[in-house]
């Protein structure tokens, strides 16, 4: 101890260096004094605080790069990519998404194959047992168990345990839900019994000629990629909650579906990139309008047809039909919708 005492107070000629630290640790003390040392612990603490943040953001941006799926088509998108037309929602989605309970066997449709679509797109010859239905009288589709008769013109609806097929399209709208627990079979992802929604989950004959579709856009220098596919019923519900605290009732009816009544239960449908109203003026978006229907594909919601389809006009939406009916409802460029087509209603029940 004596020892340090003594260097310590030796005469001690100071170098340059030295008296730079010295000045600094008087600037720094003189600092200390000015602001006060509480002050300048809170600073430091915020410092460490905003590190910590920058470091989480980091880290969650690395993480979700790990969430992002590739497909063996070559598109990369994000896995929690399905949000109807307003992306800004995207985050607030992807934390209110619930698990689905464990769900139940799919309703027995034995005799309808929704994979063979274009095959089964045959009105019925013989039509004249059939009586006109009276959709007023309807009441909810999803509480009949069976049902076989005529649409306003002339097409054969049935209903088999609450599932509506129009001359043996599976129809999806405001009027004709999917019970809750349908799970389509036969998609290009495979089991969907634990998926709540995916980018990928496309009927695979419908996603055979989305490929071709892509391919053939391609040659001519587009892009278009699947951006939303399946959602199972208990994501629309997720969905369909935030859109209706945000816009009401009303407002999100016009633009999101109610949990049964997506066409993105069906594994039919899917979201074209961009998934905004500006995809109708970009190259691909006017490509899609004037071709997709080569590929079995209609736009589901075409322009100014609002009053039968109950949504407004979304270019990017395509459903699967088959291509003998996707050339009718394209109807030279002035396309009709399914609702127009069959005489069919979509409106919820009251
Ligand atoms: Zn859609």
């Amino acid at each position: 101890m004596s020892g340090n005492v003594h260097i310590n107070r030796r005469r001690h000629k100071y170098s340059e260096r030295e008296l730079m630290r010295l000045a600094r640790r008087k600037k720094k003390a003189a600092f200390i004094r000015r602001i006060g040392r509480d002050r300048l612990i809170n600073a430091r603490r915020a410092f460490y605080l905003i590190c910590l943040l920058l470091l989480l953001i980091v880290g969650g941006v690395f993480f979700s790069q790990g969430l992002k799926k590739k497909s063996p088509s070559g598109d990369i998108v994000k896995y929690e990519h399905y949000v109807s037309n307003d992306m800004k929602h995207k985050a607030d989605l992807a934390l209110t998404v619930t698990p689905s309970p464990t769900p139940t066997p799919l309703p027995d449709v034995s005799g309808i194959d929704i994979t063979l679509i274009e095959s089964r797109y045959e009105p019925e010859a013989d039509v004249s047992g059939l009586e006109r239905i009276n959709f007023d009288k309807l009441g909810n589709p999803a509480d009949i168990e069976y049902l076989k008769g005529l649409t306003k013109n002339g097409h054969v609806l049935e209903i088999i345990k609450g599932t509506a097929f129009a001359d043996g399209v599976l129809i999806v709208n405001k009027t004709f839900p999917l019970p809750a627990d349908y799970i389509p079979a036969g998609t290009y992802l495979g089991d969907l019994s634990d998926v709540e929604y995916s980018a990928y989950a496309v009927n695979n004959e419908a996603y055979e000629a989305y490929l071709k579709m892509k391919e053939d856009a391609e040659a001519e220098g587009l892009d278009i990629h699947i951006a939303s596919a399946y959602r199972s019923y208990h994501a629309q519900s997720d969905t369909y909650a935030m859109y209706e605290r945000r816009d009401g009732t009303a407002g999100a009816d016009t633009y999101s579906s109610r949990p049964g009544h997506s066409e993105h239960q069906t594994g039919l449908c899917f979201d074209l990139n961009s998934v905004s109203d500006e995809f109708a003026d970009t190259p691909e978006g006017k490509w899609i309008d004037e071709n997709c229907w080569k590929y079995g594909y209609c736009v589901r919601f075409p322009k100014g047809k609002d009053e039968y389809t109950g949504y407004k006009y979304e270019s990017w939406h395509l459903r699967y039909v088959g291509t003998e009916l996707a050339k009718k409802l394209y109807n030279n460029g002035d396309w009709i919708s399914l609702e127009e087509f069959f005489g069919l209603p979509s409106e919820y029940p009251q």
